[in-house]
């Protein structure tokens, strides 16, 4: 890792910019793209010498582990969330499963957040099951009922920051200490306050992973996924990534090193209007409770104030009971400026409307959200925050 001279948003900007890479005479500001599977060595020795530095470094020595530009993004986010190593993976659930598999064998026990995204659950369920890891779900806001649901072969915990769909806020730091005094290795996906807000290794996490696809590419047109880790834990994720025949293909790398670019700009931007259109929701008669972690009434609220820097764009809102599910759809469709849409993070504000039951199974989950109606997840974009708050409004309105 290089010095860190710079701080983190001037390094954002400036690393990785074609000019500064030896040897490419064009000066052009963007790095370029490079595609290739071969790489073509001098004599046997480069090969030797290679292979020598590739076990050290994890530096490429064929095409699959990418290019330089490959290692000028890992590195950046390496630094961005205080890890030693990071592997760049094809998509965001990639790098779930990359880190999950990477830690996990036959015979383990796993624990996992009951609110997170839902693949991701489903990867424990549906795959890791096959292969005989065992998944117990927890409840994230309750350390203690989580700490006596370890068990001698517990090797994981798994969870986010906040849930994906209802946005609870566990205590992060707690859970990091908890893993800690019982030898487990705490997995943590920060895709929603992206490193620049929260970084999780520097928190206290073994790994943080990351939907890059989300924030860091940033415009909806590309898929990455960020696996970032400690010293003790950084090498088993090379190696893994190595086994299983990860690749992200150059445009998406070359469109995630772009969007790195403006990160902090579009966050600061999409965490203001974000706010300014929950609060607005959290006054109207018609919704019942907005879960967005910057809100004091949001569950888990007190753990985002300590331990997060900034909030970004994507919040749950529960309308009140009364409404059916048809009636719910009807008022999305008819937003002007909201897309109908799965996957969020880019620059355009999206609405869909989620059925909770299909997401959860930790014992008495329901309980704290009886007589909740239909939930509506929202992305918010750089659109102008007054538009979309008219925007809503109307659409609430007509909403019978
Ligand atoms: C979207 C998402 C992922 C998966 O990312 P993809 O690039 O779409 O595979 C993982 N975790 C969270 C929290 C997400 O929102």
């Amino acid at each position: 890792m290089k010095k860190k001279k710079y701080s983190t948003q001037t390094r954002l900007v400036h690393d990785a910019t074609g000019h500064r890479q030896p040897g490419l005479g064009l000066g052009t500001v963007n790095p370029p793209i490079y595609r290739g599977s071969t790489l073509l060595y001098d004599d046997f020795s480069q090969i030797a010498e290679w292979n020598e530095r590739r076990k050290r470094s994890g530096e490429v020595g064929y095409g699959i582990m990418g290019s330089d530009t490959t290692m000028a993004l890992e590195e950046i986010l390496a630094e961005l969330d205080g890890g030693s190593h990071a592997v760049a993976t094809s998509s965001g659930l990639s790098a779930v499963s990359l880190a999950l598999t990477a830690c996990l064998e036959s015979g383990d026990h796993l624990l996992i957040a009951d609110n997170v995204y839902g693949p991701a659950r489903l990867f424990a369920d549906g795959f890791l099951k096959k292969y005989g890891v065992e998944t117990t779900f927890f409840d994230p806001l309750d350390l203690g009922t989580t700490e006596r649901m370890i068990q001698s072969n517990t090797k994981v915990i798994y969870f986010e920051t906040p849930g994906s769909l209802t946005f609870e806020m566990p205590d992060a730091r707690g859970l990091y200490s908890m893993a800690r005094k019982h030898k487990i290795i705490s997995i943590v996906d920060t895709t929603w306050p992206t490193s620049l807000y929260y970084p999780a290794v520097k928190e206290g996490a073994d790994i943080s992973l990351a939907a890059g696809t989300k924030y860091y590419a940033g415009h909806s047109d590309a898929f990455f996924g960020i696996v970032i880790g400690n010293e003790k834990v950084g090498p088993m994720l090379r190696h893994q990534s190595t086994l299983m025949g990860n690749h992200v293909g150059p445009d998406d790398v070359y469109l995630a090193l772009r969007g790195l670019r403006t990160l902090k700009v579009r966050l600061d931007a999409i965490s203001k209007s974000a706010v300014k259109v929950a609060k607005y929701l959290e006054k109207h008669p018609k919704i019942m409770s907005v879960r967005h972690p910057a809100l004091p009434k949001s569950p888990g609220h007190e753990h985002w104030k300590e331990q997060f820097t900034g909030s970004t764009g994507l919040f749950g809102a529960f309308l009140s009971p009364k409404f059916t599910r048809a009636a719910s759809e009807r008022m999305v469709e008819s937003l002007e400026l909201f897309g109908i849409g799965y996957s969020w993070g880019g620059f355009e504000s999206l609405a869909v409307l989620y059925d909770l039951p299909a997401y959860r199974s930790a014992p008495d989950w329901d309980k704290a959200f009886k007589d909740f109606g239909p939930l509506l997840r929202l992305q918010i974009g750089l659109e102008e925050p007054d538009e979309l708050i008219s925007d809503l409004n109307k659409a609430l309105e007509a909403l019978s």
